[in-house]
């Protein structure tokens, strides 16, 4: 989708932060961090959120997307600290761009329950 933003960083069209990439999925860092680590992971095509992720395919999407965010999380040396994965989804979820993302936060400590 040429007007989805992430889909255009996911193209390399828009420029970002890249922290890792593979052929299916890409982690770059947020614009607007809200912990000292503050990365985005997305799957190169384009999904409108973790709903959309269904089947066999894309359930298992949404796993090698999980342990990507785990591997990308041990080489920006979280594992020790500990961090958050999580997917704001739809209205409710305060979801603000339209194409599946994890965010991966860490870097201090992240309180319970979010806002
Ligand atoms: P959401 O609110 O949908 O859960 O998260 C969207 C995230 O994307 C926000 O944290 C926001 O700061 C980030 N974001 C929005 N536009 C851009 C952009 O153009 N580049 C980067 N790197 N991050 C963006
Ligand atoms: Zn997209």
């Amino acid at each position: 989708m040429t007007d989805c933003i992430f889909c255009r960083i996911a193209q390399g069209e828009i420029p970002a932060s890249i922290v890792e990439r593979n052929r299916e999925m890409v982690a770059f860092r947020d614009i607007q961090p809200q912990a000292p680590t503050h990365v985005l992971v997305i799957p190169v095509q384009h999904l409108g959120s973790v709903r959309d992720a269904t089947g066999t395919d894309g359930e298992a999407l949404l796993g090698r997307m999980l342990a990507f965010t785990s591997r990308v999380a041990s080489s920006l040396s979280l594992d020790e600290d500990g961090y958050r994965i999580v997917t704001n989804t739809g209205h409710h979820g305060g979801q603000s761009v339209d194409h599946l993302h994890f965010h991966l936060l860490g870097g201090r400590q992240l309180h319970w329950p979010p806002g």
